[in-house]
């Protein structure tokens, strides 16, 4: 088996391999580097190292593509035509939908509530439109059920609904596979142990797999989610909520292990970074992301990972012994230029 056909989880878990549905859709592992030039412009205290996620797939990277590995094995072993997915203009859980629904060949119906938008969203939106089969913009979130439920009349019973940001029980295995994948790198010499991993914080998956993954290679890193997103949908009870399903749903499929889930405490956020609000960019972000640019290259998004980045400088600070912090990039983070091209025929006149 090449490297990139390995998934940790699955061999550490022969019982998962057997009865969940899973899919190779990701390029793994992602690399992790040291930016000690980043580190030290950011004035973090400890050694600074990023896991490059942006890389976890062709063409279009990031957290996503881990959870879709197994949501689309899912769907397609249910034999639905027709994907369901939502989220808010621009979104990029929306926009990776799009992207590998068209690459397996599925019907995918997106719908989209108003927000303002910046730049990359905009860029998301329009590659949307090229790429999903239908495209549905309602004025406001509150209307979203209204038009789950008409699309779903609509195609009968050959859909299905796809999670909020692609967090359930069963796609957050992706981030648990991504935290044992990690433990494998520490455990060749990759990078050292990390004291802390610094992650944005959105509806949860990503922060919950990654958790569980550290935790059952017996990693003791702190897992630390900057929110940037509203409280109600970004907290740690709802984190913890997630790492309690996940382990309930591993378990109710034959894997067997002792781990016990966190107090919520030890997954609670750092806060003061998501101001003016979900989406909008903050200058603390985008200040960081331009250092990001100069020092490794990376492009951080406004919505996630600027902030969370300046969510990681305020954190270094104020734990200076924490031994070394890594920063999970979770955006794609290059160009979406020739994305939808890359599809062959466009879908003229969407
Ligand atoms: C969706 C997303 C997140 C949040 O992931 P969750 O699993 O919903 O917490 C973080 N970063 C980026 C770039 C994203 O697109």
């Amino acid at each position: 088996m090449s490297e990139s056909e390995r998934r940790p989880l699955l061999e550490r878990f022969p019982e998962l391999k057997r009865s969940v549905p899973w899919l190779r859709i990701a390029r793994l592992p992602t690399p992790v580097t040291e930016e000690a030039e980043l580190g030290r412009a950011l004035g973090c205290p400890q050694p600074l190292w990023i896991k490059h996620d942006e890389r976890t797939g062709e063409p279009y990277g990031g957290n996503k593509v881990r959870k879709l590995e197994y949501l689309i094995a899912a769907a397609e072993q249910a034999g639905v035509e027709r994907w369901i997915v939502y989220g808010p203009l621009g979104s990029n859980w929306v926009l990776a939908t799009c992207v590998y629904g068209r690459q397996r060949g599925a019907k995918v119906e997106a719908i989209l509530f108003r927000r303002p938008l910046h730049e990359q969203a905009r860029r998301n939106f329009s590659i949307d439109r090229e790429l999903a089969d239908r495209v549905r913009v309602v004025p406001h979130v509150s209307l979203v059920p209204l038009a789950v439920a008409w699309a779903r009349w609509r195609a009968k019973d050959r859909t299905t609904v796809l999670p909020p940001g692609g967090t359930s029980p069963l796609s957050t295995l992706g981030y648990v596979n991504a935290g044992l994948e990690l433990a494998e790198q520490v455990r060749v010499g990759e990078l050292p142990e990390p004291g802390a991993v610094i992650v944005a914080g959105g509806t949860g998956g990503t922060v919950a797999g990654l958790w569980i993954g550290l935790r059952l290679a017996g990693l003791s890193s702190r897992v630390v989610p900057v929110r940037v997103a509203d409280t109600i949908v970004s907290n740690r009870w709802v984190r913890t909520r997630i790492v309690r399903q996940t382990l309930d749903f591993m378990r109710s499929h034959g894997a067997t292990f002792e781990l016990e889930p966190p107090k919520p405490r030890e997954l609670a956020s750092v806060r003061g970074f998501l101001a003016p609000g979900y989406g909008k960019p903050s200058p603390a972000g985008e200040e960081v992301a331009e250092l990001a640019r100069r020092d490794t290259g990376l492009r951080l998004d406004p919505t996630y990972t600027a902030k969370a980045l300046a969510g990681l400088r305020h954190w270094a600070a104020e734990h200076p012994e924490s031994g070394p912090v890594l920063f999970w990039n979770t955006y794609h983070s290059q160009t979406l230029d020739g994305l939808a091209e890359r599809f062959g025929e466009k879908l003229a006149g969407r």
